[in-house]
């Protein structure tokens, strides 16, 4: 199983990270972060694969992939 968990103080709302998810798995909401931004999250029960590429995307590195079992 993999967790993708994002930093929602990290992220810059950049929207970088939206159209390289495979799956269509992230997206912006709508709420604001503690800066004021609106922030990436990944939507709860959509799939990912682990490929990873949200996170090498992400200028902020606000995107950690975990595998757990
Ligand atoms: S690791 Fe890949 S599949 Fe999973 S959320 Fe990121 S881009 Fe999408
Ligand atoms: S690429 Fe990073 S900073 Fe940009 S919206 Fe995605 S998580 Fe936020």
């Amino acid at each position: 199983m993999v967790v993708v968990k994002i930093n929602k103080n990290l992220c810059k709302g950049c929207e970088l990270c939206v159209p390289f998810c495979p799956h269509s798995s992230i997206e912006m909401s709508r709420s604001l972060n503690d800066y004021g931004l609106h922030t990436a999250y990944f939507k709860k029960g959509y799939p990912c694969n682990g490929c990873r590429d949200c996170a090498i995307m992400c200028p902020e590195a606000a995107i950690e992939i975990f595998h757990v079992q």
